[in-house]
């Protein structure tokens, strides 16, 4: 494997990460991606000049502060733009220049803005996930051919129409939201990338992942209100990154369960 080409999809990533942290900040805002085209400070609203916008870099030359009104910077800037340009070196190490790549892109791509959006607002914008569910479907098709591509189709419609069912049975059972509808468009693109059956497993996972870590916070600080739409496309990330298909996934629950 080529390690000047992974270094550079790293490179790529920051870039793009840095594009998502503004998609997931102002689309949810209704704000237009484009206009203003500069970035700028939130607080002062000074425009940034070129060498203000290199990802990671900049943040670490101006220790995380604006250079005009000292305001300092979120973190999550660099934060989210390391943790796209690693998934996205990860995406080709592990898959090299394919459609699966595409699909491993797309996937990393709606985690970076879904981290942003739900961390910020609690909400993730539908326009996104439907972009990429179409997106990953179309790269579903070129990879599999027609019957694989029908076969992704009918799996995410299946886990989707599962958790939706799941979802009107939670408000009924407690009178009151119990999973949000974002969370379930998001299961469309889990049975759209894997199988069924995993597709489902995602929600089991997300969930114990997530549940210990809302404990903590609500020990810890009265906090009990964290998004789950980042743990749901981890778990579709972690499943699809590592190539774990049924096979081998019914072979490991077996090995856990006799050990
Ligand atoms: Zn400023």
């Amino acid at each position: 494997m080529d390690l000047l080409m992974i270094v550079l999809f790293f490179m790529i990533g920051t870039i793009f990460g840095s594009f998502y942290h503004v998609i997931g900040y102002r689309l949810p805002k209704g704000e237009s991606l484009i206009k203003p085209a500069h970035s700028y400070c939130p607080n002062c609203k000074k425009q940034l000049k070129w060498y203000e916008l290199i990802p990671v870099f900049s943040y670490l030359i101006q220790k995380g502060k604006c250079r005009n009104c000292k305001q300092n910077i979120s973190i999550f800037y660099p934060v989210i733009e390391i943790i796209t340009g690693s998934l996205f070196a990860v995406s080709y190490y592990s898959f090299g220049i394919s459609y699966e790549l595409g699909i491993a892109l797309t996937l990393v791509s709606l985690f970076s803005i879904v981290i942003v959006s739900d961390l910020t607002y609690l909400m993730i914008p539908d326009e996104v996930t439907f972009f990429c569910a179409i997106l990953i479907l179309i790269f579903q098709f070129l990879n599999l051919g027609i019957k694989g591509g029908i076969f992704q189709l009918g799996s995410g419609i299946l886990t989707f129409s599962v958790m939706y069912l799941i979802m009107l049975f939670g408000n009924f059972l407690f009178k009151k939201e119990s999973l949000g509808g974002a969370d379930v468009k998001l299961m469309l693109i889990s049975g759209f990338v894997l199988h069924p059956i995993l597709g489902l497993f995602v929600i089991f996972l997300a969930s114990s992942i997530a549940l210990p870590i809302s404990l903590v916070l609500y020990l810890t600080n009265k906090e009990h209100i964290i998004p789950f739409g980042p743990f749901i496309v981890a778990s579709i990330l972690f499943f699809f990154l590592l190539k774990i298909d049924l096979n081998s996934f019914l072979n490991l629950l077996k090995f856990l369960m006799l050990h």
